[in-house]
């Protein structure tokens, strides 16, 4: 008789969700993944994966799928009020601010949920609201008509403010969360005349920044950021405002704000993908409990400022799916490596430049100024080949991962 092969439940359809299922299916896994948008989730600007991540893709065989997409930015300006560029650090590798795969969120997620969804089942408009566990099996309910089901794995990578590891660690969903007084919203809009294939950074006062970015598709993705060490930000995040009011809010912030701010707040008011995102990190104490086991952002977001939210997903994912092919009848043992083996790797990603984010986004026009002229000198050190001191600021803080081999997922 052949043992049934184990039934895996992953929460969350963004990016480690997908990429952990691939893999779980060529250990032998029956996957399914539940997302509670009734659709994939479209939304996000640029993010970048880089060496382990890109070497996992080739390894799942999209990355020349990824490559066709890609936004082909040429690295970052940062620009003046008057539009005059204050320094410039062009993509050069996989080590600078403008990695060689930037891509769309959206872009990346609707890849990998092409490449899975033949085989894995997706529940999409649905979510989890109760976990039982014994020593044999995991029990969810659902939320959308209360059935239960058994698993013998719960995977939770549904992102940073999961509901999911507040019900399986019984804490608060804010619990794990080191807050890092920033929000973003996040924007698209058609290329203008004055746009270029170059990522833009501007500086106003009061803690406002903008990162302007094109998508290669013919918009520009935009950003607002906003440092906010007041409630004000935080309360407008809440789900319980309305897109309108939230989209009100920045207006009112950037309208004064200086070089092509108008433009950029009457795009964000005609866009139709407006979406607020808090800039903060997961530091869970414990990466599983029982047959539950944390993934992704919901484990050990480095959050955006790092550069290496996506990276860092990618690679738990395939680590995870690997310590669970390895040890297929000990999901314990499994855990425990996957957190051992990644924790301090993690955590180094998570030690972010000291001084960030307040430093890279100043109060007063006197700090924007002082900004400005490091990074003045640091564009014509770097760009002269002196040395890499802004590479090291923006780029990668770790010494890579060493994957385990594709061998442990048997004949793949
Ligand atoms: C809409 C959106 C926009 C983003 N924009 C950016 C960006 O511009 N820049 C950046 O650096 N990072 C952005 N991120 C975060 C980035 O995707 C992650 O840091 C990184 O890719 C790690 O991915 P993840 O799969 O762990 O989490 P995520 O990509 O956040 O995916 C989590 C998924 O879980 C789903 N989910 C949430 N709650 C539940 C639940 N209770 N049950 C089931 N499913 C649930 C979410 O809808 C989402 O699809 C964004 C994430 C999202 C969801």
């Amino acid at each position: 008789m052949t043992a049934r092969p184990l039934r895996a439940l992953i929460s969350g359809a963004g990016i480690a969700g997908p990429v952990h299922a691939y893999w779980l299916k060529k250990a032998g896994l029956d996957v399914t993944i539940v997302e509670r948008v009734p659709r994939l989730r479209r939304e996000g600007q640029t993010i970048d994966v880089r060496n382990e991540g890109r070497e996992i893709f080739d390894r799942m065989g999209i990355t020349k799928s990824v490559m066709a997409v890609t936004t082909k930015e040429l690295g970052v300006q940062f620009v003046g009020a008057d539009g005059g560029i204050w320094g410039s650090f062009p993509e050069d590798g996989s080590d600078s601010f403008t990695s060689e795969i930037e891509i769309v969120r959206g872009e990346l997620a609707s890849i990998l949920y092409e490449h899975t969804k033949e085989d894995v089942q997706y529940l999409f408009g649905d979510s989890i609201t109760a976990i039982e566990q014994d020593a044999s099996s995991v029990s969810v309910t659902f939320a959308k008509d209360g059935r239960r089901e058994q698993y013998d794995l719960l995977i939770i990578a549904d992102g940073l403010n999961s509901r999911t590891r507040a019900l399986a660690f019984d804490q608060d969903v804010r619990a794990p969360i080191k807050v890092l007084n920033e929000w973003f919203a996040g924007f698209s809009f058609p290329k203008g005349p004055t746009d270029t294939d170059w990522a833009q950074w501007y500086n106003a006062s009061g803690r406002r920044a903008i990162l302007h970015r094109p998508d290669g598709f013919g918009r520009m993705r935009s950003l607002f950021a906003h440092i906010d060490y007041t409630e004000a930000t935080r309360a407008i995040g809440s789900s319980k405002t309305s897109v309108q009011d939230q989209k009100k809010y920045w207006a009112q912030l950037y309208r004064d704000a200086g070089w092509e701010s108008e433009r950029l707040v009457k795009g964000m008011m005609e866009s139709d993908d407006f979406y607020m995102y808090e800039v903060a990190q997961v530091k869970a104490e414990k990466w599983s409990t029982g047959r539950v086991v944390l993934l992704g952002d919901a484990a050990s977001c480095p959050s955006p400022i790092s550069g290496q939210g996506s990276n860092v997903a990618v690679v738990q994912a395939y680590v995870l799916a690997a310590m669970i092919a390895k040890y297929p009848n000990d999901h314990a043992a499994a855990f425990a490596e996957y957190e051992t083996s990644m924790r301090e790797w993690v955590e180094g990603i998570q030690s972010l430049p000291p001084g960030a984010p307040a430093l890279a986004v100043p109060q007063t026009l006197t700090g924007i100024l002082i900004l400005n002229c490091v990074v003045y000198i640091g564009s014509a050190l770097v760009n002269s080949g002196v040395i890499n001191l802004f590479k090291r600021w923006f780029g990668r803080a770790d010494k890579g991962f060493p994957l385990p081999p594709m061998s442990v997922f048997g004949k793949v």
